[in-house]
């Protein structure tokens, strides 16, 4: 078994100055690794592809990630890979990574939310229990997941829900997927149906606009006028919008954009009016995913697909279940 280990930056990378106590140093995956206690299940090979917090990574980085996956499990007999990543937008790039994702070898996200050095630090011990599930024979077809805290999240779910506890990362729609018991992995239930979306080009010129209570319609008018070629509304409760801006949104429609409606509500499915339904056929449904996951998978496939009917039926596919 060969384990690809990428770091990409985050707190994860960060350590302790033991002369002057400040978090600031930044370490490359191999200092990461050898970190680990020995003996190791599986040969480990370290990339540094960045070190940066996870603000600074984009989806261009991603689908530069899944490139070099590709060619590592093609020609260099990797099986599984670990990317170390920020916090802050971890869940935005295992989830991109995940839509992509169309091979059967496990992939997991994994960070730290305490930095090297500091009591309590969490970052190796989310490596090793990250290094048991890629291991892991019933980790495989599961696509993308993201493990912190021992806990196994679906990455179209894994939120970070908390800005400071270790124990940052919910799945609030499904569930938690399984759990690190020391070196035992332990799945609840058996792998979702997944429905990626293979493309090297990705459409970024999507804008994601919450609905609060009161607003105006400019931010879709000024989406439609920067060029956006897709919007994700997060409507409150089941995809509620105000008038005018559902208005805005079937403007955006007949100007050629794909709109998309989820819920800011942290559970449930959105858009579901059964009364409305045909009033708001027109905009794609964002089923299960949150805010900025419709639009990473919206970005994919607008990327993908030049027909607005594939790009529908590719966006909705992933969108019931989330994944
Ligand atoms: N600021 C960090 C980041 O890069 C936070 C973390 O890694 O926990 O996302």
């Amino acid at each position: 078994m060969k384990t690809l280990v990428i770091g990409t930056g985050g707190t994860i990378a960060t350590r302790r100055d033991p002369a002057s106590g400040e978090l600031g140093g930044r370490c490359d995956a191999e200092e990461i690794c050898a970190r680990l206690p020995a003996p190791l299940s599986s040969e480990l090979e370290c990339i540094n592809y960045r070190n940066v917090a996870s603000m600074e990574i984009g989806p261009s980085d991603v689908l530069a990630i899944v490139q070099l996956l590709r060619e590592k499990i093609a020609d260099d007999g990797v099986d599984a890979a670990i990317i170390m990543h920020g916090t802050d937008t971890l869940e935005e790039s295992a989830y991109l990574c995940d839509i992509l994702w169309d091979l059967s070898e496990p992939v997991v996200f994994t960070g730290a939310m305490r930095g090297g050095g500091l009591l309590g630090e969490d970052g190796i011990r989310n490596l090793q229990a990250s290094l048991a599930v890629v291991q892991c024979e019933e980790s495989v077809g599961r696509g993308v997941q993201v493990v912190l805290n021992d806990e196994i999240h679906r990455a179209w779910d894994a939120t970070k829900g908390h800005s400071l506890n270790p124990a940052a990362f919910i799945s609030p729609r499904s569930g938690i997927a399984g759990e690190v018991w020391l070196d035992d992995v332990v799945y609840y239930g058996p792998a979702h149906a997944r429905h990626t979306i293979e493309t090297d080009v990705l459409d970024t010129r999507v804008d994601l606009i919450r609905t609060v209570t009161g607003m105006g319609v400019h931010h879709v008018e000024a989406s439609m006028q920067a060029g956006a070629s897709g919007i994700v509304i997060e409507g409150a409760g089941t995809g509620a919008v105000p008038g005018d801006i559902l208005a805005g949104l079937q403007a955006a429609v007949k100007q050629g954009l794909a709109v998309t409606v989820t819920t800011r509500c942290l559970q449930g499915p959105a858009p579901f009016w059964p009364e409305s339904r045909d009033r708001m056929s027109q905009l794609f449904s964002g089923g299960l995913l949150s805010g900025p996951k419709a639009r990473l998978r919206l970005m994919a496939a607008l990327g993908k697909y030049p027909d607005m009917e594939d790009v529908r039926t590719a966006f909705e596919r992933g969108g019931k279940y989330g994944c």
